[in-house]
């Protein structure tokens, strides 16, 4: 009892009043994914598949295709996360050649 009682007056209240209050998070906190986009607002995934190999969870989908006109070249022409099995692990945007997935602060 002793401890608790000098506990109460030493410690404020760890209790947030979510959402009004919002805790303050860790530089490398792993939210949300995002496929991100170059500048110019052009997509930067090519379609390559290797974040779909790498996720452990089977989140990502991806249905590529050819770039119309220009056979070398390929893009995501579909897009599916499934983020309610997501372990936020990161392994796919370690994975993706051309830095086109991100993991965003978002967690609500
Ligand atoms: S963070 Fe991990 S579990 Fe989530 S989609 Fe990426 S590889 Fe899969
Ligand atoms: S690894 Fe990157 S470029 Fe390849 S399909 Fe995934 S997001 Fe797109």
């Amino acid at each position: 009892m002793k401890i608790t009682l000098m506990h109460l007056l030493k410690y404020k209240p760890a209790t947030l009043q979510y959402p009004h209050e919002m805790r303050t998070l860790p530089n490398n906190y792993r939210g949300m994914l995002a496929l991100l986009r170059y500048d110019d607002d052009t997509e930067k995934c090519v379609g390559c598949d290797l974040c779909e190999a790498a996720c452990p969870s089977r989140v990502i989908r991806v249905v590529s295709a050819e770039v119309p006109g220009e056979p070398t070249k390929r893009y995501s022409k579909e897009y599916y996360m499934d983020m309610t099995r997501c372990l936020f692990c990161g392994m796919c945007v370690d994975t993706c050649p051309v830095d086109a997935l991100g993991m965003t602060r978002g967690f609500e």
